[in-house]
């Protein structure tokens, strides 16, 4: 029989495992839903980006966190570069696999037809000008093993040059295709192929490519509040980007699990615990931002067109890429808002929550960033671990493990409740 004593320990633990089977549970949910088909890999391509805010439009109202000064979403336009229809590649006749074989640059233009090549070294693309092309004639540039990133950067950035007036480009790369979105459209198509093999032919393209410059497409933020439990005009604001790639193409998306459904995934499970008890000091404004990944182009607009006073905010905690954590986390802005990373590093001495907590300095890789471009403390957070798909097919819901997510919960938590 178990001891008395021994009671409370024991229901601890039960309570641990099973609030935790909870916690990943509903995340697994919730990022199962946002990266289904359904979702369209959250884009602009059948209002997925849209479709996902309706669905976190409900689950804050679910949750039960109320309207920021009577806004629950905050609508803003984009000019977005979207591929809705075909995106068919032959090359020398054989049929190439969208998102696996190659990739459509994010501000192609369309194409149909045929398309042969001159191959360009990267010392002649980085020596303009450029003599002009027969039309249906495009260049390829193959990357050599051993180029720099730097050179490779530059001479992307050429190509891009070429492609958004002079040419169409293909680009051979023994590279991870990694794909983003954009708001322009080039003049002419811009393809990425991959290939490891270091014997590359000249080859015959085929293409049948839709694409279309959408100009002001109408995308929101969602907003929710917790209320401090005494009258309190201070903000703490606990953000996610919930928008991702979307389609290439009819038949291939980007899931975008790890990048952000994963970190919308742990603002909803914050989101209910905070709702439950409250900070005493301190309100929680909850947003999961829209455009992040075309520009951070929602939280830019929260911050420029502010529905509360950008002084009241006490600090920005962001979360992006939650879904892994087994080799620790990375605290962007933690080496310059040293008093934020401290309260994690002891919290976690406390909590042997995770086993790394590294500090980075200022960059602009996610929607912490306008905010403290404004002066406002602001910390984006992200998990480390195997887990490698980044901004491609394979950023799957099933290739999520979960494994530190609760810990993580319980120290984000704690850090919240630190204030
Ligand atoms: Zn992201």
């Amino acid at each position: 029989m178990l001891k008395l004593t021994l009671l409370p320990c024991v229901f601890g633990i039960l309570l641990t495992c099973w609030s935790q089977r909870n916690l990943t549970s509903n995340a697994k949910t919730h990022t199962d839903l946002l990266c289904s088909p359904l979702m369209d890999g959250r884009g602009y391509v059948n209002n997925g980006c849209n479709k996902a805010g309706f669905y976190l439009l409900n689950e804050f109202e679910r949750i039960g966190l109320v309207p920021m000064n009577g806004w629950k979403n905050q609508p803003f336009y984009i000019n977005v570069n979207r591929f809705p229809g075909a995106c068919k590649i032959k090359i020398n006749g054989t049929k190439k696999i969208p998102g696996i074989d190659y990739l459509i640059h994010p501000s192609s233009a369309p194409f149909h037809g045929k398309l042969s090549l001159t191959a360009i070294s990267a010392e002649e693309i980085l020596s303009l000008p450029f003599k002009s092309f027969p039309p249906k004639q495009g260049i390829a540039f193959i990357q050599p093993k051993q180029i720099s990133r730097d050179t490779l950067l530059m001479v992307r950035a050429k190509l891009e040059k070429l492609a958004r007036i002079q040419v169409p480009v293909v680009e051979y790369t023994h590279r991870k295709l990694t794909w983003s979105v954009s708001s322009e459209q080039f003049m002419f198509p811009y393809i990425q192929v991959f290939d490891t093999s270091g014997r590359i032919q000249l080859h015959k393209f085929k293409i049948k490519l839709n694409a279309e410059l959408k100009e002001n497409y109408e995308v929101s933020n969602i907003l929710g509040v917790v209320k401090a439990i005494q009258p309190s005009d201070s903000f703490i604001i606990v953000s996610a980007h919930y928008d991702h790639l979307g389609r290439m193409g009819k038949n291939t998306y980007f899931p975008g699990a790890n990048d952000n459904a994963s970190g919308v995934a742990m603002l909803l499970s914050l989101a209910e615990e905070i709702q439950q008890q409250p900070l005493v000091k301190h309100n929680v404004l909850f947003i999961a931002f829209a455009g992040e990944e075309i520009g951070l182009l929602g939280s830019q607009f929260f911050v420029n067109q502010p529905i509360l006073d950008l002084k009241l905010i006490s600090c920005v905690l962001n979360l992006d890429i939650m879904g892994s954590g087994e080799e620790g986390i990375t605290v962007v802005n933690g080496a310059i808002q040293k008093d934020l990373f401290e309260r994690l590093i002891n919290l976690n001495e406390l909590t042997e929550s995770v086993s790394v907590i590294k500090a980075r300095g200022q960059a602009a890789n996610s929607d912490h960033y306008p905010f403290s471009e404004a002066g406002i403390p602001a910390i984006f957070i992200y998990t480390m671990g195997p887990n490698k798909n980044y901004h491609d097919v394979n950023d799957k819901s099933a290739m999520l493990t979960f494994n530190k997510f609760d810990q993580l919960h319980y120290l984000l938590l704690r850090f919240l409740q630190s204030f």
